[in-house]
């Protein structure tokens, strides 16, 4: 049976997945759904069983049933291999009584790998026949543009472009994205802000004089932002392969719960989460951990989603977040597949600032999802008492789901906090939160002086950016972004 999928907001149209991953986002904004989700089910036993890729090849073979089964294998084999500096993908570690599920040890050290080594093999086999090139095109406040990077470098009929705002990424993620080879990557800086240079790639999406100048060359402009399906789908397979890696330490009995905490920005990864219990993962509570921008916290507590509030620029910056498009998919879920309530509430969203759901609705979401938020204080005392307590070392991000886990109190279930981030990708901050003055030090120096403090490795793919060549120097005004992509397309997909 072939999995099909529709907007969130209107099931009139019907995709397969490999439909659903090239356009990325339904034609009326909402974001691709399927109603037979949970109607096939993974074999816990199973999973139990066997290794991280045998049990993405089954997530994957249940969400993405249009793929051939050779093709989901050749997509895992590449997305999971040498590119992961451990054959285990995602290893699970100790955490005092609790376990911390190490995500980062992709090529850009973070989490979003998992998802961005996929997607674009995902996408590469959905476009084989159809005779087009595709052009990635996104805007990054540091992470997300790295990993796209990482994923599409040299994917055959792709390419990719990041703008990054110039001055206000860290040094090292400049350095990660300008340092990238592959022949199909092209990046800028551009001068101006973050919400500048996304605000100028939905104008270049929308720009049809660039769409058409595109389409006659036979190239098509996407994104690889976290609502297409393609990176939501490989997430699922760490919520199972956690479990199984918990079954196998004798930690927990075959058919036990588990409780997931899971920082938080755009609900993706704690989505996938939910996905996993839909597809029989014996999974307890998912515990959404926020930052200052504690907007799910508020929506999980009252009821009432409200993004009129001020952005907070916190230090951890991948959870710096408003709106979370994500929530979007769990609304169709908890409504059983409701498309009219959820296009209204969208609608107030994007008119108003906010919508409340009711009571009921409500009650049905607080039995699977938790919520709690850290401040940048508790952020960083949780980086020190884990460091001090466990000589664990983790990110402020991971921080953040470290500190809403300890806060609560066990209900007897096995607890997994997600760690989305190595620690020395963010080494000013950890350095600070660990009470070492860090005025004037570049990151290279920050790195040096976390390891020394804590004889934790920094990992090669951070610490020999400060040997690797910039290949990527230009910095654009907004205004030559658009022109920047064409000229990207045209030396690309010469
Ligand atoms: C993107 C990101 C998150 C948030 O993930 P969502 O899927 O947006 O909820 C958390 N931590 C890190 C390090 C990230 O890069």
């Amino acid at each position: 049976m072939e999995t099909l999928y529709h907007s969130t907001r209107s099931a009139d149209e019907l995709v397969t997945s490999k439909q659903a991953i090239l356009a990325g986002i339904a034609p009326d904004g909402g974001l691709y759904v399927s109603d037979q989700l949970g109607q096939e089910r993974v074999d816990v036993a199973m999973v139990a069983a066997q290794d991280y890729h045998a049990t993405a090849r089954d997530v994957l073979g249940i969400l993405l049933s249009d793929y051939t089964a050779d093709e989901i294998a050749s997509c895992v084999a590449g997305a999971y291999g040498e590119n992961f500096d451990t054959p285990s993908v995602t290893p699970l570690a100790p955490l005092g009584a609790d376990w911390l599920l190490e995500l980062y040890h992709g090529p850009t050290c973070a989490f979003k790998d998992v998802a961005l080594q996929m997607l674009p093999r995902l996408m590469s086999v959905a476009r084989e026949g159809d005779g087009h090139t595709v052009m990635i095109v996104t805007a990054t406040s540091g992470d997300t543009g790295k990993a796209a990077l990482e994923g599409f470098a040299d994917v055959p009929g792709t390419g990719v472009t990041v703008f990054y705002p110039d001055g206000k990424v860290s040094d090292i993620q400049r350095l990660q994205m300008v340092t990238q080879s592959g022949a199909n990557v092209a990046v800028a800086g551009i001068r101006g802000t973050f919400d500048d240079a996304q605000t100028q790639v939905k104008g270049i999406f929308a720009d049809a004089g660039v769409g058409a100048r595109l389409a006659e060359a036979g190239t098509v402009l996407s994104s690889a932002n976290s609502i297409n399906v393609g990176r939501l789908v490989p997430q699922v397979t760490y919520y199972m392969d956690a479990y199984a890696q918990l079954v196998r330490r004798g930690a927990i009995t075959l058919g036990d719960a588990v409780d997931y905490c899971v920082p938080t920005g755009n609900f993706g990864d704690v989505l996938a989460g939910y996905y996993a219990k839909r597809l029989g993962l014996p999974v307890g509570r998912l515990i959404v951990a926020s930052n200052t921008n504690k907007v799910l916290t508020d929506f999980i507590e009252t009821g009432t989603y409200d993004r009129r509030r001020t952005f907070a620029k916190t230090i951890s910056p991948s959870m710096d977040i408003l709106v979370s498009s994500n929530l979007e998919r769990l609304l169709y879920h908890l409504t059983d597949g409701d498309c009219e309530r959820v296009s209204t509430w969208m609608g107030e969203l994007s008119e108003r600032g906010a919508y409340t759901l009711p009571t009921e609705l409500m009650d049905r979401m607080r039995e699977t999802f938790a919520c709690g938020f850290a401040t940048d204080d508790d952020t960083r005392a949780a980086i020190r008492r884990t460091w001090e307590d466990e000589r664990v070392l983790i990110d402020p991000h991971t921080a953040v789901g470290a500190c809403v886990l300890g806060r609560r109190a066990s209900e007897g279930r096995a607890r997994v906090c997600l760690s989305t981030a190595n620690p020395y990708k963010f080494s000013a901050d950890v350095l600070a939160a660990l009470g070492v003055e860090t005025g004037g030090m570049d990151g290279f120096a920050c790195m040096d002086a976390l390891q020394e403090l804590t004889g934790v490795e920094a990992p090669v793919r951070l610490s020999g950016l400060r040997r690797a060549a910039v290949l990527h120097p230009d910095v654009c005004d907004q205004s030559e972004m658009a022109g920047f992509v064409e000229a990207a397309c045209a030396r690309v997909f010469a």
